[in-house]
């Protein structure tokens, strides 16, 4: 079990990224959902070891991340959102040297290593090609590749699927949830589809808080028969949006196809019908409630800052 208490995180400036986080993580796949800003990259960063918090506690299994990450390392797999390849080495040959820069040794051999971790993320066949032929699909199960080395128990994914067209995201999936078998799989998100397919249970995140822990079905669950869908003509629609709480609204043949959220009792516009909720529906509302940061982004002074 991964567990964070009270995790705040203030770079100079000060931006207060991270506002007092409580979370815990069991084993398999887990979802952090927010949109850009959110500060789920900074929580990626301090759990993986590359950015200390400001204050708060991270464990694995009970083992203090924050004192003693090095104990921690070999537990650890992380593909950060940026990953660094050198587009003129052989995929083989970039997994060798990302393994020899993280220390990775192995009984067999490096060489051995890598052809099964290869063949792990199914990239056996082009491990002779150059990465800068690779696809954006190819490249990312590179990055688990790597991040695989040493079984580690934690695997934190930042992001993996931006970029990735839907063939690539549908294989990257079935890649992720088989990986989340053996050990707890975090993955950082601002696509609610990517929580959908592949997180029994995730939390929202916004303005460096958590506000909300739940699963897909619970959130869709919690929405039952409060959903209606209609079209609203393009000139109606901003005091359409003052009127209701609107969740969605996609043009479709020209005309604003609208989806609101009435609350049992609420009166409904004519012409909406009842519709089944959808994960996106539970999450832009979630959005829409969620509480403005604080004016000021400095911590509040019960916050006690230890370093940067
Ligand atoms: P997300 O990954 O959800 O998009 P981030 O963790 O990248 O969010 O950012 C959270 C907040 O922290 C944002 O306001 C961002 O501008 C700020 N931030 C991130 N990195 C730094 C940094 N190195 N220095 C100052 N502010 C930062």
């Amino acid at each position: 079990m991964l567990s964070l208490r009270n995790l705040v995180k203030v770079y100079p400036g000060p931006v207060t990224a991270l506002r007092g986080v409580d979370l815990d993580v069991p084993k398999g796949m887990f979802g952090l959902l927010g949109p850009n800003g959110a500060g789920k990259s900074t929580l990626m960063k301090i759990l993986s070891g590359l950015l200390e918090p400001t204050s708060g506690e991270v464990t694995l299994d009970g083992l203090d991340l924050v004192r003693h990450p090095e104990a921690l390392r070999p537990h650890l797999g992380y593909l950060p959102q940026e990953f660094g390849f050198y587009p003129y080495l052989s995929g083989q040959d970039m997994l060798r040297y990302l393994l020899e820069l993280k220390g990775v040794t192995a009984p067999q051999g490096l060489k051995a290593l890598c052809a099964q971790l290869l063949e792990r993320v199914n990239l056996t066949f082009a491990a002779k090609r150059k990465v800068k032929e690779y696809s954006g699909g190819m490249r990312q199960r590179l990055g688990i590749a790597q991040a695989l080395a040493g079984d580690p128990k934690l695997l934190i994914v930042d992001e993996p699927t931006a970029g990735l067209d839907p063939e690539e995201r549908q294989r990257f999936y079935r890649l992720l949830a088989e990986m989340a078998h053996e050990r707890t799989v975090l993955l950082s998100t601002h696509i609610v589809e990517d929580v959908a397919m592949l997180c029994p249970r995730f939390a929202v995140i916004r303005h460096g808080r958590v506000m909300a822990i739940t699963s897909p079905s619970e959130a869709k669950a919690a929405l039952h028969d409060t959903l209606f869908e209609g079209t609203v003509p393009p000139a109606g629609m901003a005091a359409f949006q003052q009127a209701h709480r609107v969740t969605q609204a996609v043009l479709f043949e020209g005309k604003n196809r609208v989806r609101i959220h009435a609350a049992p009792g609420t009166p409904v516009p004519p012409g909406f019908e009842r519709t089944p909720p959808t994960l996106e529906d539970a999450y832009l509302l979630l959005m829409k409630d969620a509480p403005e940061p604080p004016a000021s982004t400095a911590p509040t002074p019960s916050t006690p800052a230890v370093g940067t």
